[in-house]
């Protein structure tokens, strides 16, 4: 029987949706039985208050959760948020409800019995809640009392190797997709470098540094699987130097209906016959393809890897055979001045394992350096690089610019020129400007 009534709530279980109102009352339920003899460590009715402060908020219009609240274990700066509510003695299961964000392994492989230990531990020391994943990539652990976090740290340790994740401001859980481990676009290993990365800035993740949180994000490929390029300070995207790899006997397939296209029956849709030009030609970004007597042709140069011809005809054409990655930065939604992508700082670079990615790795600290250096209290990148300028982050990161860095022609380029690096300086200029505008 719920402890609390609430109208308000069973209304959004009417839909046709799962709902979470259903799954909390299903781990009430399940808490209050305790069929499994559970020696829960917080109060048993921690998800019946939790509906009762929800129900409240409803009501009321707004939130009953206290702003934040320093908590965490010993050593870490990170990977607890504090929270606590303002209602203690109506809902004392919730009074504290802290959320835990444990660190996900790349490309989120979990064996069954690292799963079914997880969940053993926070259903003995949380409130068997949990949000998987959270919007950084981590398993969020939602709901546990102060005097549980070092017991729960110590277990999850010790006796699971596994770590926390990353909050407040520092570097954040790093995230990729799957790569090279199961899918054919993968133009590096996003496993790798994803875990190469978190183990060496394990400082950054753990001590709060920063003037605020900082993402690293890695898709394989231009598909952008977990959308890096909007959701990172610095992403990676795997992409490649050559040519698309044309297989014309498999293009032939796609044309003939004998291979049906963007995966047939898998895509869930059904194009009718096939139809090269309207379907892959006519819908290139960039109209660098022709489709002429049988031959499918494809100016690379002009290719901007936007995967769609890939896509549409996977077993015809595939990425190419130089790949690495691009590194772009600055992304963030909402910025100061609204939601803003990553912009192309480094537009190749070789994701190589030997010599343990320190191209990549020279790139981030010159970046962290500067960020450190000029950003303000709760500053993130890509609202430093709108105050000081493209070009400034360029120059900190001790690169040359090129063409890449440039987003519309002729209205942003991010031109060095210096006085002592025109010849005659600025003067010369000027008077040739008022001589052909008869000044
Ligand atoms: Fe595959 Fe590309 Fe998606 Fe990664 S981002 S899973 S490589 S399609
Ligand atoms: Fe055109 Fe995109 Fe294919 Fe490149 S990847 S050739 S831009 S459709």
């Amino acid at each position: 029987m719920a402890k609390h009534e609430t109208p308000l709530l069973d209304q959004l279980e009417s839909g046709p949706w799962p709902s979470f109102v259903s799954d909390l009352k299903w781990e009430a339920e399940v808490r209050a039985k305790n069929e499994k003899g559970i020696d829960y460590q917080i109060p048993v009715d921690v998800c019946d208050d939790l509906l009762g402060l929800l129900e409240l908020s409803y009501k009321h219009g707004r939130t009953h959760w206290k702003h934040g609240g320093i908590v965490g274990v010993f050593g870490y700066g990170g990977g607890i948020i504090g929270r606590y509510c303002d209602q203690p003695d109506a809902f004392p299961g919730v009074a504290a409800f802290h959320t835990v964000r444990v660190a996900q392994p790349s490309g989120k492989y979990y064996t069954t019995k690292f799963l079914t230990q997880l969940m053993d531990l926070w259903d003995l020391r949380g409130s068997g809640l949990t949000n998987m994943h959270g919007s950084t990539g981590d398993i969020i652990l939602l709901g546990t009392t102060t005097p549980q976090l070092e017991e729960f740290f110590y277990e999850l340790t010790h006796e699971m190797g596994q770590d926390l994740g990353g909050s407040g401001s520092n570097l954040r859980t790093p995230a990729d997709c799957l790569g090279t481990s199961r899918c054919e676009f993968a133009c590096y290993d996003t496993n790798d470098l994803c875990y190469n990365l978190t183990m060496e800035y394990q400082d950054e993740l753990h001590r709060p540094a920063f003037p605020y949180k900082f993402k690293f994000k890695f898709d394989g490929c231009p598909n952008g699987c977990v959308a890096s390029i909007a959701r990172s300070d610095i992403s990676f995207i795997g992409t490649w130097k050559d040519a698309i790899q044309v297989d014309a006997a498999e293009v032939q397939a796609y044309v003939d209906g004998q291979t049906p296209s963007n995966g047939g029956a898998h895509s869930g849709r059904d194009w009718g016959p096939f139809d090269i030009v309207k379907e892959v030609v006519d819908l290139c970004p960039s109209e660098c393809m022709k489709y002429e007597g049988g031959k499918l042709s494809i100016d690379d140069r002009e290719c901007v890897r936007c995967m769609h011809c890939i896509n549409t005809m996977p077993k015809a054409l595939h990425i190419g055979k130089e790949t690495g990655c691009s590194m772009l930065v600055g992304a963030k939604a909402p910025i100061v001045d609204g939601a803003q992508m990553g912009s192309l700082l480094v537009p190749f670079v070789e994701v190589n394992k030997e010599d343990d990615y320190q191209a990549i790795k020279d790139v981030i600290e010159l970046i962290w350096d500067y960020w450190m250096e000029e950003g303000k209290n709760r500053e993130r990148l890509g609202e430093l690089m709108l105050r000081q300028g493209f070009k400034t982050l360029i120059e900190k990161c001790e690169l040359d610019p090129v063409p890449q860095n440039v987003q519309h022609p002729r209205t942003n380029p991010y031109i060095f020129w210096k006085e002592e690096e025109v010849e005659g300086g600025w003067d010369r200029d000027i008077n040739e400007y008022r001589k052909h505008h008869n000044r």
